[in-house]
């Protein structure tokens, strides 16, 4: 697997440099809605260390962004009235992987409603900031908006 590139989508993200539909951030990560979601508020979180995948990372880093994942996760699930959630996370090509800057996926889910497919179609804009307002203020609610 190949070695970290400054220039992936996710680091342009975390340097602010293209936009995001962020919903949290804090010292150590950041956490945005996905351009294509799999189903609705799927949100991915990411390190702002450099790290390519899952092997690439600090284990410190690691249980830190796992535990951004587990505080996040039930709040996106209970604003949304979604049934439950799936996490996703892919490691090299192969994999399925297309953006090489580690991040966590967390995927609503509802019994009724099928998955899209993974980066298959980009949702409307305002779809998104909509969905991103209504799970920053429910979080920022919790005293979780900026760490
Ligand atoms: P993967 O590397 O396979 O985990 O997939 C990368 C994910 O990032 C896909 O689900 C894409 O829809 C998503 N994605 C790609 N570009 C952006 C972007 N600019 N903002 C938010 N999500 C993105």
């Amino acid at each position: 697997m190949s070695a970290y590139d400054p220039n992936n989508i996710f680091a342009k993200i975390l340097r602010g440099e293209i936009p995001s539909h962020k919903i949290y951030e804090d010292a150590r990560t950041l956490a945005f809605l996905d351009i294509m979601p799999r189903s609705p508020g799927h949100t991915l979180v990411v390190p702002k260390v450099e790290a390519t995948n899952l092997l690439d990372i600090a284990l410190d880093d690691l249980t830190y962004l796992m535990s951004v994942v587990r505080k996040l996760a039930p709040e996106i699930v209970a604003t949304l009235g979604a049934e439950g959630f799936m996490l996703q996370q892919f490691n090299g090509a192969g994999a399925g992987q297309t953006v090489f800057h580690l991040h966590m996926h967390i995927v609503p889910r509802w019994a009724s409603l099928p998955l899209k497919p993974h980066a298959g179609q980009m949702e409307d804009p305002q779809v998104l900031a909509e969905t991103a307002e209504k799970l920053r203020a429910a979080l920022a609610a919790k005293g979780m908006g900026n760490g």
